[in-house]
């Protein structure tokens, strides 16, 4: 079937189109200029607003309505009311008023608040976010809000999103009005987040606990073929992912979703989709749908999408390079190199900001990526190191070699390059993704932070880009303000070329697997986290809780709530892989062993009756069975490593339960999940997985690697 893209792009969606259409010419300005200035909507206008809404929704074939939020687990929820209203004559009509659109109060006392609730008030309420359109997807209106407590905590992902995009755009209004600008009155934060995800057969999928219960592979012998052929990266797509990407792609389009570019990835049965880019928070709620339709498709391909970070050891994990940059209300993107020495400056002012920002807040910035499942990739020379670093790329470096030390600048024919006065360099785009090892790298026109996690919402990371960055331009803005019109170029220079110099020690251009950067980070004082729980403590220290205070991101309670839930979750979600593990390995893998070492028995004895009893012509012939003793042999050592190692697991998820119960240190208890759990894991494992190398493939009850892998 042939699709008009044009035509369904957005057919879902109650878009600005949509809007000037079905709203009174006033009720329409009145509402963009809302939109445009964040201020609150009016009740006579939010209730016009909501009757064209619904009609228009009810068109599409809604008959529910939902105020669509991302609480703090990650995922999006949703509460489904229908727009039903009752008459007196028994019949309904299809209702929805003003105070509906703007307003919701779930019952949503069941989500994680790390105590935030309990202190203020049982029920939170969820807020429309004018800037993020309106959809229906499933016959549900869906609304996009955010989600506080009545105290005004924030209770979700996005308010703090919202926030950090305020107080970018301030700051960086600020710094554009010492260079004379004196028409932008907003900068928005723009985000364009390539989407990382593996396909399985679903009938595969069903025959295996830990991908049902925890997304990934437990357990699971290597297959004979890996990525190493680099076959599968941009190859040809097989025609079952094609016809996936095809409905992805319609079904992305039509809730306006700018999916533009897919492709293979590294490992077998690995893909990717990215999006063109969008304004922050529309970009973030765009992904978190594109997460969900994804895995929806799949099962009407049959197939399941695996968004974990590391479903499969020794193959590559997934992950979500988060390209951003800052854009005036003018479209100027300030991070694009501009054409004019005033302009270069500017530029070059952002880049070192953002250098700064890196290296001052390196530790939020890890911890903002930090996951369980994140912990499997980073620094496992797949993706990049735990340790912050930035990427400039060899050009835009020795430019700023030779601002800091006053030398010339000899790149592609420019003599001295004194900023203020020569234009630079044309930089190249990093179209090549060449260092795949950096985790902070500059491409041309914009920063990609590629440490993110394929599964995890990317408001975080965003929340705490834009923060950082908002911190330094605030502190440059200030000193800048302090020299006079005069003096102004020289201060510029002077801060510029001060801020290179105490910050150059994040810049690495060099290949980030590598123990050798190890040892050099540790050498330039720069920070490993190498686990989340490592990472999350950060949270605390006094200089994240002071800038988070200054700009209004967090109170000092909203941070430590976020401390514990996000620990709590590290700590639930290992316990249910330990689970997963306990009974796989009891229920599963050790009766089906046994059946095997039966087998491999049953042919042993006949083997020796037939050494005894001859055969019949009474000719003495001698049966080996090597090959039997051996294996049952080794089969039997390890099922009963396997054992202990499980029973021992068990125990200690008991104990840690009992921890839990005790109301005992959140911290304490993720260390012991991190430092106990997970290790008796990793050696239950490597029991079951060489008794899975070693048991015949019609015993082993799971589907292998090698299948899951290679069998679409
Ligand atoms: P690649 O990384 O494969 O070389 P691109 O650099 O063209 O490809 O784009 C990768 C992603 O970066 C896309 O999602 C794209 O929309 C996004 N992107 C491009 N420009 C910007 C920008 N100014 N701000 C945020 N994201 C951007
Ligand atoms: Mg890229």
């Amino acid at each position: 079937m042939k699709s008009n893209v044009p035509e369904i792009f957005g057919s879902m969606v109650f878009n600005d189109a949509i809007m000037r259409e079905k709203l009174p010419k006033d009720v329409y300005r009145s509402l963009k200029k809302t939109i445009e200035d964040g201020r609150d909507l009016d009740i006579a206008v939010a209730n016009v607003v909501a009757i064209a809404m619904k009609d228009w929704a009810i068109e599409k074939g809604a008959t529910h309505f939902t105020h669509w939020f991302q609480p703090m687990t990650g995922v999006t929820a949703e509460k489904h009311d229908s727009f039903i209203s009752p008459q007196n004559d028994g019949r309904v009509i299809m209702e929805f008023s003003g105070k509906e659109l703007i307003k919701g109060e779930p019952d949503a006392s069941s989500f994680p608040s790390g105590g935030l609730r309990a202190t203020f008030e049982a029920r939170g309420y969820t807020a429309w976010d004018p800037t993020s359109y309106a959809f229906v997807k499933d016959d549900v209106l869906c609304i996009p809000t955010a989600f506080c407590s009545y105290g005004g905590e924030a209770l979700d992902k996005k308010t703090p999103l919202l926030r950090s995009m305020e107080t970018l755009s301030e700051q960086a209004v600020r710094i554009l009005r010492l260079f004379g600008n004196k028409e932008v009155k907003r900068v928005v934060t723009t985000v364009g987040p390539e989407q990382e995800y593996f396909l399985v057969d679903r009938a595969l999928y069903q025959k295996r606990k830990d991908l049902i219960y925890c997304g990934r592979t437990l357990f699971g012998a290597r297959a004979p073929k890996g990525q190493e052929l680099d076959d599968h990266y941009f190859g040809a797509i097989k025609p079952r992912v094609q016809a996936y990407m095809k409905e992805l792609n319609e079904e992305l389009w039509k809730l306006g979703i700018l999916s533009k570019t897919e492709h293979n990835e590294a490992a077998p049965a690995q893909h990717e989709m990215a999006p063109i880019y969008d304004t922050a928070n529309i970009a973030i709620d765009h992904n978190q749908i594109t997460m969900e339709v994804m895995k929806k498709v799949a099962k009407r391909h049959d197939l399941v999408c695996l968004l974990h970070e590391k479903p499969f050891d020794g193959v590559n994990g997934s992950g979500k390079h988060n390209n951003w940059s800052m854009v005036t209300d003018q479209g100027v993107n300030l991070l694009e190199p501009g054409k004019s020495p005033y302009e270069n400056v500017q530029f070059l002012l952002f880049v070192v900001a953002i250098i700064k920002a890196v290296d001052e807040y390196q530790d939020l910035l890890r911890l903002s990526i930090a996951s369980a499942g994140n912990d499997h990739r980073l620094g496992a020379a797949e993706a990049p190191p735990a340790i912050m670093s930035v990427y400039l790329g060899d050009d835009l470096e020795a430019i700023l070699k030779s601002i800091e030390s006053g030398m010339s600048y000899s790149g592609h024919g420019t003599s001295k390059m004194d900023i203020g006065v020569h234009v630079l360099p044309k930089l190249p785009k990093d179209t090549t993704d060449r260092n795949r090892t950096s985790p902070f790298a500059f491409t041309g026109n914009k920063f990609e932070f590629r440490s993110c996690g394929s599964s995890m919402s990317v408001s975080g990371p965003n929340t705490i880009l834009n923060t950082i960055v908002a911190e330094e331009l605030r502190i440059f803005a200030d000193e800048l303000s302090e020299a006079g019109e005069e003096e102004f170029t020289d201060a510029l220079y002077d801060l510029i070329r001060k801020t290179i110099r105490e910050h150059k020690r994040i810049i690495f251009n060099g290949d980030g697997y590598s123990r050798d950067w190890e040892r050099e980070a540790e050498k330039r004082g720069l920070l490993n986290l190498p686990t989340t729980v490592d990472a999350l403590p950060m949270y605390l220290e006094s200089k994240n809780i002071e800038l988070f205070k200054r700009h209004r991101i967090f109170t000092e309670i909203e941070v430590r709530s976020r401390y514990e839930i996000e620990l709590e979750a590290y700590s639930k979600l290992i316990h249910i892989e330990g689970l997963t593990a306990v009974d796989m390995t009891k229920k599963e893998i050790l009766p089906a062993v046994n059946k095997y070492i039966l087998q491999l028995a049953e042919c042993a004895r006949i083997k020796e009756q037939l050494n005894t009893g001859g055969n019949r012509t009474g000719e003495k012939k001698t049966y080996p069975s090597v090959l039997e003793s051996e294996l049952i042999f080794l089969l039997s050592e390890l099922e009963d490593k396997a054992y202990i190692h499980a029973n021992r697991l068990e125990e200690m998820l008991n104990e840690a339960t009992g921890l839990e119960r005790e109301g005992e240190d959140k911290l304490k208890i993720a260390v012991f999940y991190k430092d106990q759990i997970i290790p008796t894991m990793q050696e239950l494992r490597v029991c079951i997985d060489t008794m899975e190398s070693n048991t015949s493939r019609e015993c082993w009850p799971l589907p292998s690697y090698g299948e899951l892998l290679f069998s679409i």
